[in-house]
């Protein structure tokens, strides 16, 4: 008889922004599969004799590949009731949840999706910026700031997201953020639209990077930005002067 596959949101770090129902699974789990982007803290609630692997994914480090990850879910949910498999924020923004439960799907496996605060959200609102805001913006668009948008095939319309009035969220973007600065400045977006780069949002060591479209590249060199790292652009992060935050 086959187990069952809990898709899990660790949220951005802080394990009290976890859900209830995430970790009473994480207690009662038989193996818990983690990445990289999981909080320390929150492996204090795993169970103690669960069956611990770090998949450690990272951008350009990934110490398991996709492939196996999904092979290694389909494999354990035979072997155990009770599989979490366990990701940063929410399982299925960014980071290839979507993949994995298509994988369970295919293979007729019980699964179960426990969404997560996701910290294209949660981590700007920490650091004093709402990504909405009745006077300020009135849209919100996540996109990966992953893939090279200067190449033909890129899936991101540059135009259409210079052109967007509200808030701009770029996760994964520290490695290109030279070229989607200047793919946005290229397309017309205002060299004083606010930026802001928040490292390590809700977690030790969080350091948050103020500047304009115009200066962002320059700071972010100067203080030498490290992943995992959270791109916010528009008015709203203005509000962080009101607001405060961390
Ligand atoms: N599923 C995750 C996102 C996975 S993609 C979620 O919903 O949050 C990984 C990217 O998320 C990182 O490159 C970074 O841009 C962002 N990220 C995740 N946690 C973060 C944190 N605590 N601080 C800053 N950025 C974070």
């Amino acid at each position: 008889m086959k187990g069952k596959v809990y898709l899990i949101g660790a949220g951005p770090g802080d394990p009290e922004l976890l859900t209830l129902k995430a970790a009473r699974i994480l207690r009662e789990a038989d193996i818990i599969m983690y990445d990289a982007l999981v909080g320390q803290e929150i492996k204090k609630l795993f169970g103690p004799s669960a069956e611990l692997i770090d998949v450690g994914k990272r951008a350009n480090h990934h110490t398991y590949p996709q492939e196996e990850i999904n092979r290694m879910l389909v494999e354990r949910s035979k072997k155990h009731s009770i599989v979490a498999r366990l990701k940063g924020g929410d399982p299925y923004v960014f980071g290839r949840g979507g993949e994995e439960a298509e994988e369970l799907a295919k293979h007729g496996i019980d699964f179960e999706v426990i969404p997560g605060i996701t910290s294209a959200i949660a981590v700007p609102a920490m650091a004093g910026i709402p990504v909405t805001h009745r006077d300020w913006a009135s849209s919100l668009t996540i996109i990966t700031g992953h893939e090279d948008p200067t190449k033909g095939g890129s899936a991101l319309n540059f135009k259409s997201l210079a052109a967007l009035d509200g808030t701009l969220v770029i996760l994964m973007g520290v490695s290109r953020l030279g070229d989607n600065v200047k793919m946005l400045l290229d397309c017309g977006k205002s060299p004083e639209t606010p930026v802001a780069i928040i490292e390590k949002g809700a977690r030790p060591g969080q350091r948050v990077t103020v500047g304009t479209l115009d200066t962002i590249v320059r700071l972010a060199s100067e203080r030498s930005i490290e992943a995992p790292a959270i791109f916010v652009m528009g008015d709203v992060v203005r509000m962080r002067d009101i607001l405060g935050g961390k």
